[in-house]
């Protein structure tokens, strides 16, 4: 999948856990703000073994450091699209938050950034299951998992079927999810306008 898919099913993710949860959520602005943040980079997250990932594009330096760090990686779709990188990326991202977060002042609820990069970082590797590549869920082990699994079924990266099918789907259901629990919705903003 490309970048702009993997962002908006990282949001949707985000969409379907916030509708899901019992009650509307609060937290402090900085937190929200810093939530959706840590989604859209756990969305694009796993592909961090790839040079010419959206990630990497989003740094200055960024194209530059990729071509150090990713062949270190194992090349694309190795250790960071498997279940003991999901281990790994979960241990490591929540230290490296806790240490930033604990120099910074605002009230930021460490815990639910966590969740939100968290979320993201699933629903990548979710999305990498319908496409052709596969997914080495069980990595060291070479055998790459994908929905359906025959190979033949599946789509390529970045084609017609993920352009024209799976995006639009993915905005439309989002939208069509946020609208019908709109009240949640506007519940959760309106925390911020009293
Ligand atoms: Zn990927």
């Amino acid at each position: 999948m490309t970048g702009k898919t993997h962002d908006l099913a990282a949001f949707t993710a985000l969409a379907l856990v916030f509708v899901s949860l019992p009650q509307t959520p609060t937290m402090s602005l900085a937190t929200a703000i810093t939530a959706f943040g840590a989604n859209f980079v756990g969305g694009l997250f796993p592909d961090i073994d790839q040079p010419t990932s959206d990630l990497w594009d989003n740094f200055r330096l960024g194209p530059f450091i990729a071509k150090i760090i990713c062949p270190a990686l194992g090349g694309h779709r190795h250790i960071s699209h498997s279940l003991i990188g999901l281990i790994l990326i979960g241990a490591l991202s929540k230290l490296l938050l806790t240490v930033i977060f604990s120099f910074i002042l605002l009230d930021i609820n460490v815990t639910v950034v966590w969740y939100c990069f968290m979320i993201g970082v699933i629903s990548h590797i979710v999305m990498d299951l319908p496409t052709k590549a596969g997914v080495p869920l069980l990595w060291p082990f070479k055998c790459k998992f994908g929905i359906p699994p025959v190979k033949a079924l599946r789509m390529d990266s970045g084609k017609f079927v993920e352009n024209w099918i799976v995006f639009p789907s993915l905005a439309a259901f989002t939208v069509l999810l946020l609208y019908l629990h709109q009240s949640r919705v506007l519940e959760f903003i309106h925390q911020y306008w009293k």
